[in-house]
């Protein structure tokens, strides 16, 4: 099976739409890894068409809970906080509801694969550094492990005492093979709010039966993007950061 591994979309349509384009023919399955919207223009489109994608596992992200009145942005900076209250105010009855009912990760695939937002022991950390992952891998019940919530692309294995992490940067695609025996904790980016100083939305395709995961990285239109968020009336640092991947 190939899973199309979606994270960190964030109401981004024009980025969705690069992605859905370059992936095509590429997965079977949708895995989504939370935070659907919030700070991007579109979050009832970004909403439908995941709930017709119909994925095999989704959970939910912070910016999800914020939106659907779960969580109540405490913890959000300023510019967060606005695009929270925003978004509670354009989504649809029925959107508000799907973002209700989204599941908390962790969320087991099948025997290979879980997926979380943030963390495996908490759906809100972030998994920044080395010692963060090791105690991700460690409260990881299978060996692949996919999370999303920082918008950085990153790569952790583990072989015994052997411990390794990787950033993949620059290439329009990353390849990943799952040796047998090693652990993995895999970020494939965020296709609607990248941070890793790379504007392009990133996202990821795992076929179990290959046992690889490949990772993208793919161009849109990012001009159209920021004209959605200042039409919507969101903070123009949203739009700004789009430009420069941070
Ligand atoms: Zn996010």
């Amino acid at each position: 099976m190939r899973y199309l591994i979606l994270a960190d979309i964030h109401a981004n349509v024009d980025a969705f739409d690069a992605v859905m384009a370059d992936a095509q023919g590429r997965w079977d399955r949708t895995l989504v890894l939370g935070d659907l919207v919030g700070y991007g223009a579109e979050p009832n489109i970004i909403v439908d068409r995941i709930r017709e994608m119909n994925p095999d596992a989704i959970v939910r992200g912070n910016h999800d809970k914020a939106a659907c009145g779960l969580d109540d942005g405490s913890q959000f900076n300023h510019v967060a906080r606005l695009s929270a209250v925003w978004t509670a105010e354009q989504l649809t009855a029925g959107n508000v509801e799907f973002l209700r009912a989204l599941p908390m990760g962790p969320t087991g695939v099948d025997a290979l694969t879980e997926i979380c937002h943030g963390a495996p022991f908490d759906e809100d950390y972030y998994i920044f550094d080395a010692g963060d992952a090791r105690m991700a891998m460690q409260a990881a019940e299978r060996p692949l492990c996919l999370f999303g919530h920082t918008h950085l692309p990153a790569i952790y294995r583990k072989l015994d005492d052997l411990f390794e992490g990787t950033a993949p940067e620059g290439p329009s695609e990353t390849r990943l093979p799952l040796q047998r025996g090693v652990r993995y904790l895999v970020n494939v980016g965020s296709i609607g709010q990248p941070r890793d100083g790379d504007p392009r939305a990133g996202y990821g395709v795992l076929d179990d039966e290959e046992r690889e995961v490949r990772l993208f990285r793919v161009p849109y239109d990012v001009e159209k993007a920021q004209e959605r968020i200042r039409a919507a009336g969101l903070p123009v640092s949203l739009a700004n950061r789009l430009a420069v991947g941070r």
